[in-house]
């Protein structure tokens, strides 16, 4: 099964990667990293299925699939 992690102290808040995910997998986190930024988390329940479309999108490599 596909699982996205997030890079915490990469994110940037820039939010591009939260509507691309058409699982709703990736919402904004309540907690902020190093910079200031309040990073993407994983949601609870939802299924990464793979497609990538948020690892293109991030303009800082903050994400990373694993298959
Ligand atoms: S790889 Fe696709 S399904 Fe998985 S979190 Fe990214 S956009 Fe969503
Ligand atoms: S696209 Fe990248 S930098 Fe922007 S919110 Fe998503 S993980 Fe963070």
């Amino acid at each position: 099964m596909p699982v996205i992690s997030v890079l915490k102290e990469c994110c940037k808040s820039c939010q591009l990667c939260v509507p691309v995910c058409k699982q709703g997998v990736l919402a904004v986190g309540a907690e902020t990293n190093a910079k200031g930024y309040n990073a993407v988390v994983p949601q609870e329940g939802k299924k990464c299925v793979g497609c990538r479309a948020c690892v293109t999108i991030c303009p800082e490599a903050a994400l990373e699939l694993e298959v």
